[in-house]
């Protein structure tokens, strides 16, 4: 049994003996926001409506990426893609668009963890280079960093740097949604 699989069994044993919401969330061994996020799925998953409504509560925190530690990101991609599969893509939607709202998240994130995250969770891999490409596939008008002329072009998938037309000069997708007109 995992780590989070263990901490939701004993969360909802503890609810059945009247144990308060707020007791076994900070009893638990997880980051507050990741056992939040996992007791609103063990809600979702076994029906139990109460339990939902409780870790509803505070349950968008667990979107507010930028607070989290990159450990606990592993963690929380781990929560809704690999514990919680028949939760169904609401969840992992909502994710997934808040790892793409704060893109200096995934430049801050320790390449060899971020290696691991995508291995142990092909789906996330998929999802959110798939919703980056998307983004992508329409032309928008930045102003160039080095002939600051403007613009208008399609950049390339992410990984790939993007030319300016006008002057050449080439830039990560990340220094050009800085330009963004
Ligand atoms: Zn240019």
């Amino acid at each position: 049994m995992s780590e989070e699989r263990t901490d939701v069994v004993v969360a909802l044993l503890a609810l059945i003996y009247d144990v308060p919401f707020e007791t076994i969330i900070a009893q638990s061994s997880l980051c507050p926001k990741i056992m939040n996020a996992l007791m609103y799925t063990a809600g979702h998953k076994y029906a139990i409506d109460t339990l939902k409504q409780e870790a509803k509560t505070n349950f968008s925190e667990a979107f507010d990426l930028e607070k989290f530690s990159s450990k606990d990101l592993s963690g929380l991609v781990s929560v809704f893609y690999s514990s919680t599969p028949s939760v169904g893509r609401g969840l992992r939607d909502r994710l997934v668009k808040a790892f793409d709202s704060v893109p200096d998240i995934l430049d801050a994130w320790p390449r060899q963890a971020m290696d691991m995250v995508f291995a142990e969770n092909v789906g996330f891999a998929s999802d959110l280079f798939g919703l980056i490409e998307k983004r992508n596939l329409k032309a928008k008008t930045y102003k160039c960093l080095s002939c600051h002329t403007l613009v208008t072009m399609k950049l390339l998938a992410s990984g790939k740097a993007s030319r300016c037309v006008a002057c050449g000069s080439s830039y990560y997708e990340q220094t050009w949604r800085g330009l963004l007109q």
